[in-house]
């Protein structure tokens, strides 16, 4: 589309990242890459991306796609197979399992990275034709407490409000929610706000991330207290007179039992600070300000889902919108922060255990309706298990068979480890994925399908606020991948249910989908978009977006907000008030694990790195698996910055690089979940957490995990850049990254000098052509190999307590050609010539250093974060590092820079 005859092509399509939507713009090359921009017409972010989106395009490599379907052998490699034996293996499989066992001996497990029109497919298939709901996906560990919650106070699983109620509010709550970081263009859409309109942001999180900078309030929680903290404001409203008598009456229910067991939670003030650890002053204000402001929106993420008092946390907000009625209305409502792109596009089409389909569950009613519809011989009669239960399940061979599409369980499930040992347990294991190599594909899957990639496929999202965009494909499949709904129709029609699922394109499964979801719907089921339900392939294929139920409103930006005048999909059209329970103690800290371990994301990193982790731009940000711990506390176990840190729970444990950040908490540590065993040696943090699951969403307990920690010693430390990928010995801490032509690692080690030396003559490169550096009484070894005019190889090794710098080479390794001057000074560890040395990338989106900025305010050239945009270009295209550069500001200021090596904190 767009397409002027002698211009590139550009293609509309959507973000595949997170929750936000961001359209973008792409212009193949027409040599497999594309440049990638912001969509100025898209709703969700009218231009901008953030650092992540910005890299799109640096990541639609090829070298670790899987491109033909394979098969295992029985030594645990893989041969490449033709699709139909692909196809019929995994059709005979299925069929044969389930006679033998029964439906709910086989399961899918699915994602939010999946297209809706895929879900569809698959949620089909398992529900319909083969008969159990034994259907999850990773939308279980991000949105099921939102979806719970929803389902209990509004009778539907939807959001009510939309984005431009960011645009339109006097006050933003942020809860459990690092935005700045995870939904960062939104965030810049909240600080716009705060600068053009004045308003108000608050911030409750444990830790202060960089959202937290730019709060006007921030109220650093204990972990799992925000049940007793909206339980207080709830008390607190009732007692300041701030209730909407008037919406209670006409539009809710439930309101006395609630408020009484909110006063139990929430006795007093003081009672209300014991239990967050927050200081009463501070409190207050923060009820003071949702009392007299009517224009409120409560946003929340992950910090409020991923608990085992999840939907308590989200009713518990919940409420107190209903209370005041701002609900539905310009600048106020409840807005959860989806994880992922498509996480309520699963849901629409029933993609979770407890879901059927079109927002439909298990009653007789809707079952025999779906049937009907689907004209399904075997439908599931009750809801399948959820995530964390499936592979406890398949570990307990109840299960037999797994397909997984599109996600990494063995990376991202609590106690990863135990959910390794499953997958290797199944008797049918099969994974769709487009990477050739994971830790899942690593856990003995045994067929393996090639799935199209972002900007491949074709079909359908739904984002945060209900609104529906298109992917759409703007590169040729490559190699023999497919999409997942074909891949999964061929599978139907191998197991003879052909008639079903003779899809030719995403456009024909979206029409039955919007058909289903207008199915005989009388208006009491929210999700109908049964308006397109006859869409023509063309006008499908220029869809704008467009947000339900408001189909009416499609190639228009407007935004849909529900509930204002109450009519809920309860029985009784009523918003429910729940009772919250008050907090459960599982989670707590005991002799053994003296810490509680919290964990979340990076700013530009996605999930397990499988797409992120290819651009080298992202991957200079934070390069290595860490875990940030209070000052006093690191004091105490003895970790000085940059040194190594063994963190313990009751699953297992992990080494990272210790961060000593005055952002944590006292008694509790941060470390992030995207390191795998594919990129670290030992940072698989999924392993680590419990499976606690909150008992009405199943969502695990991912923030709060008993933990201790302890020093982890190395002698030495440095890094390796290559040009070819290689393996370091097997006993060494490592974490690999992308790099400007290459590869790159950190490592630590405890081996000695002269092995490395060794190490570096036998397995890498050798001969006489290698440039050595030895200084053995410093215990410093450098060793470079070139290969004509440029660095192929080079090796940085010293003392652990003197972390070699790595900005340089990194540049270097890049560089096509070298300058003798730049060859004979890279081993001497000083800048070269014309390379100055950056530092760690503070900005992405322009690739600005640490120290380029460091080095613009001590001459004068800057001296905010508005001059070094004007200066640098750092922080003026999506915003995101703007929190790290006022620290940075800051810190300057204050002359505090010596404490703050580590980039997590540095910045
Ligand atoms: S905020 Fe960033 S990651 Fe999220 S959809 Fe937009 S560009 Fe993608």
């Amino acid at each position: 589309m767009n397409a002027p005859s002698n211009t590139p092509p550009v293609v509309r399509s959507t973000c595949p990242y997170c929750g936000v939507g961001c359209g973008v713009l792409a212009s193949p090359d027409g040599r497999g890459g594309a440049m990638i921009s912001g969509d100025p017409d898209h709703p969700a972010n009218f231009g901008r991306l953030c650092s992540k989106g910005s890299a799109l395009g640096e990541t639609l490599r090829l070298d670790t796609r899987l491109l033909h379907p394979m098969l295992r052998r029985p030594d645990g490699t893989y041969s490449r197979t033709a699709w139909n034996a692909a196809l019929g293996r995994v059709a005979d499989g299925f069929r044969r399992i389930v006679e033998r066992d029964g439906p709910d001996a086989v399961a899918f497990y699915l994602s939010g990275q999946l297209l809706t029109e895929d879900y569809y497919v698959a949620n089909k298939l398992m529900k319909g034709f083969i008969g159990t709901a034994n259907v999850d996906t990773n939308s279980r560990l991000c949105m099921a407490s939102s979806v719970a919650g929803h389902r209990r106070a509004f009778g539907a699983d939807i959001v009510p409000g939309c984005y431009a109620d960011l645009d339109e509010a006097d006050l933003i709550i942020l809860v459990g929610s690092n935005a700045a970081w995870c939904h960062p263009v939104l965030f810049q859409r909240m600080v716009k706000n705060k600068r053009e309109r004045g308003a108000r942001i608050v911030v409750i999180d444990p830790r202060r991330t960089a959202t937290a900078e730019e709060a006007d309030h921030f109220l650093p929680i204990a972990p799992g207290m925000d049940t007793v903290l909206f339980a207080g404001l709830l008390t607190h409203l009732a007692d300041a007179n701030a209730f909407d008598a008037a919406f209670i009456e006409s539009h809710t229910s439930g309101l006395g039992a609630t408020l009484a067991r909110c006063r139990n939670i929430a006795p007093s003030l003081d009672a209300i600070a014991a239990k967050t650890g927050l200081d009463a002053g501070d409190i207050l204000r923060f009820f003071d300000l949702f009392s007299a402001t009517q224009r409120v929106v409560t946003c929340y993420s992950q910090g409020v889902n991923q608990s085992a008092q999840g939907t308590d946390k989200v009713n518990a907000i919940i409420n107190c919108h209903l209370a005041t009625g701002r609900i539905g209305k310009p600048g106020a409502g409840p807005l959860s922060l989806t994880g992922q792109p498509n996480a309520m596009g699963g849901r629409e089409v029933g993609g979770l255990a407890n879901q059927l389909a079109a927002h439909m569950g298990f009653t007789p009613d809707e079952i025999e309706r779906v049937g009907r519809f689907w004209h399904a011989p075997n439908m599931a009669q009750r809801e399948g298990l959820k995530a964390v239960q499936m592979f406890e399940a398949i570990a307990r061979g109840e299960i037999k068979a797994l397909w997984v599409m599109a996600t990494n369980p063995a990376v991202s499930l609590p106690n990863a480890g135990a959910v390794r040992k499953a997958l290797a347990k199944l008797e049918l294991f099969i994974v769709s994925d487009n990477v050739l190599s994971n830790d899942t594909v690593g856990s003995g899957a045994h067929v393996l399908f090639p799935a199209a990639a972002w900007g491949e496929k074709n079909g359908t999202v739904t984002n945060s606020e209900r609104r529906i965009s298109r992917q759409r494909a703007f590169l040729p499949l490559p190699g023999e991948a497919k999409p997942d709904w074909w891949i999964v129709s061929q599978v139907a029609l191998r197991m003879g249910f052909a008639a079903a699922f003779a899809y030719a394109s995403a456009a024909d499964i979206f029409r039955e989908h919007a058909a289903l979801s207008a199915f005989e719907n009388d208006g009491s089921r929210d999700f109908d978009i049964g308006a397109v339900a006859d869409i023509e392939d063309q006008a499908f294929e220029s869809l704008s977006p467009f947000q339900w139920p408001n189909t009416a409103a499609i190639g228009s930006a407007n935004s849909t907000r529900l509930f204002a005048e109450g009519d809920f999909y309860t029985p009784d059209s009523r918003g429910r008030f729940l009772a919250p329970q008050a907090p459960a103690l599982h989670s707590e800290a005991n002799a053994a694990f003296p810490f509680i371990l919290n964990t979340g994301r990076i700013r530009d990193q996605w999930h397990t790195m499988t797409r992120t982790g290819l651009s080298p731009r992202l991957s200079t940000h934070l390069a290595e698996p860490f875990v940030e711990i209070h000052p006093d506390d690191a004091t105490r176990a003895g970790l000085y910055p940059d040194s190594f840190a063994r963190v313990t729970t009751v699953n297992g444990s992990c080494i990272l690089r210790v961060c000593i950040s005055d952002g944590q908490r006292r008694g509790e540590l941060f470390a992030p979940i995207h390191w795998s065993d594919e990129n670290a040696s030992s940072a698989r943090i999924g392993e680590l957490i419990q499976p606690i699951t909150d008992p009405i969403s199943g969502q695990p307990e991912s923030k709060a995990t008993p933990a201790a920690i302890a020093q982890e010693d190395y002698r030495l430390s440095g890094f390796v850049l290559s040009k070819q990928a290689i393996d370091l010995p097997g006993h060494t801490w490592w974490a690999r990254s992308a790099a400007n032509g290459g590869e790159a690692f950190v490592f630590a080690s405890n081996d000695r000098l002269e092995l490395w030396r060794e190490w570096t003559h036998r397995h890498v490169y050798g001969g006489p052509s290698l440039s050595e550096y030895l200084d053995e009484p410093r215990g410093i070894y450098r060793a470079a190999f070139f290969e004509g005019d440029s660095l192929a190889f080079c090796l940085f090794l010293g003392p652990a307590t003197q972390r070699p710098r790595w900005d340089v080479a990194r540049a270097l390794l890049a560089a096509k050609t070298l300058q003798q001057s730049q060859r004979r000074i890279l081993l001497s560890g000083e800048s070269a010539d014309g390379m100055a040395d950056a530092g760690p990338t503070v900005c992405a989106c322009y690739g600005v250093g640490l120290n380029t900025i460091r080095n613009a305010i001590a001459s004068g050239d800057a001296s905010d974060v508005a001059s070094i945009g004007r200066t640098l270009r750092a922080g003026t295209n999506c915003g995101s590092c703007i929190p790290e550069l006022k620290k940075i500001v800051d810190r300057h200021e204050a002359q505090d820079e010596s404490r703050t090596p580590h980039p997590a904190s540095a910045h």
